[in-house]
């Protein structure tokens, strides 16, 4: 399939292919729409198989970041880089260098950020290369690790639903089983504790189940159990794809809100969800936490001033709550339509804005 193919009738404006002989950087970089603003989205550093594969995955990332930073209101847009190769074994300061290089090309049009396999050390070396980086250490004036800002905003979730479902938002003695204690896993169990709830977790790396245990003390059960638990909240922080055909009638819990990307399968999970009454908070509106917290660093980054604007995620999920029973839809695609609707509105008074004035208007003689 072509690429034109693949993109065809998506909205995607721009797809990059990056090529460098000399440090094997072979990436592809999607943008998939500037309506809103630059389009941010990680680079993920991953061993696709082929090139083909690396396309779908970078147009599908792409196309989620814009849904995110629409739903989080931001002044984004969505794109996503990815770099072809085993980020363990390739590697390298001229390959991420030369990886810069072709960020600074655009501009601007793509800001990056770190993803699966690339972490805060990777972007201090892009930086050196192009402005256009996020997710930068302190030392760089960055923001440092998003994770514990990004399981600060899925604890205003969490505390969203409990609202809704229970008419209380407080934690406190609420039944959390946690999938995955990883890096918002982590700092998401520390946040439940401290607020009261009993939270079991479950996790494939033993490392990481350990250190949760010892540090917070909380029940573990095996990662085949950790979703069918009779709880209040089901938080899935681990990978994505979570409610799928054979998992989805197994769930006992009345709320799932997790960090998790994906979670859904597909849309049609999530309506099963709301005719088996379990509230889903959308994965992309729940956890935008870190993108919030990144695209402050465009600003001088403040690190209270992000935290404030995280906590905006709490009402941001009561209004699609409230848009999918008024609407009588799944909350996922409630969310969807949240995040189209304001792509729309806002393009279209771009699009005046840029008529009347823009840099293509000659009616002005050149003066604006
Ligand atoms: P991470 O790799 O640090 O942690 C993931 C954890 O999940 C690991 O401990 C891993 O062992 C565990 N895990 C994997 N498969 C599992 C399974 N089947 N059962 C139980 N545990 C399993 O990643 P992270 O940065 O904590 O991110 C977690 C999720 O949140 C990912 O889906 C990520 O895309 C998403 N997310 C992260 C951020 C962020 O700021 N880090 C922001 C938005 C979304």
């Amino acid at each position: 399939m072509s690429v034109f193919e693949h993109i065809n009738g998506d909205g995607y404006e721009q797809i990059v292919y990056c090529n460098d002989d000399h440090s094997g950087l072979k990436a592809i970089i999607a943008i998939h729409s500037t309506a809103l603003g630059p389009a941010l989205g990680g680079t993920r550093f991953y061993p696709y198989p082929n090139e083909e594969e690396a396309l779908v995955d970078v147009l599908r990332l792409a196309k989620g970041m814009t849904y995110k930073a629409a739903a989080a209101g931001l002044d984004l847009g969505g794109g996503k880089g990815v770099i072809i190769g085993d980020s363990r074994r390739d590697k390298t300061e001229e390959l991420l260098r030369a990886y810069g290089r072709f960020v600074e090309t655009l501009g601007g049009r793509y800001i990056t950020a770190e993803d699966v396999g690339t972490a805060l050390g990777d972007m201090d070396i892009v930086r050196r290369e192009s402005r256009w980086v996020t997710g930068c250490s302190h030392t760089y004036g960055g923001s440092g690790d998003p994770s514990p800002v990004t399981a600060f905003g899925v604890l205003q979730g969490i505390k969203a639903c409990l609202l809704e479902v229970f008419g209380d938002s407080d934690p406190t003695g609420r039944t959390v089983a946690l999938q995955g204690v990883g890096k918002v896993g982590y700092a998401l169990c520390g946040y439940l504790v401290k607020a009261g709830a009993k939270v079991t977790i479950a996790d494939v790396d033993v490392d990481n189940l350990a250190r949760v245990v010892k540090e917070f003390g909380v029940d573990t059960v095996g990662t085949d159990e950790i979703h069918k638990l009779e709880v209040d909240v089901f938080a899935p922080c681990g990978l994505g794809g979570v409610v799928n055909d054979d998992t989805v009638s197994e769930f006992r819990c009345k709320v799932i809100a997790g960090a998790a990307n994906n979670q859904l399968a597909d849309e049609t999970h999530g309506d099963k969800l709301r005719d088996m009454g379990i509230l889903y908070a959308p994965d992309f509106v729940i956890n935008a936490g870190g993108l919030i917290n990144v695209e402050d660093e465009l600003r001088g980054y403040d690190r209270n001033r992000a935290m404030k604007r995280v906590e905006g995620i709490y009402k941001q999920l009561q209004h699609i709550f409230t848009m999918s029973r008024e609407r009588a839809l799944s909350t996922a695609r409630a969310a969807n339509e949240y995040a189209e609707d304001r792509i729309r509105k806002i393009s279209r008074i771009r699009l005046v804005r840029v008529t009347e004035y823009g840099p293509l208007s000659t009616h002005t003689g050149g003066q604006r």
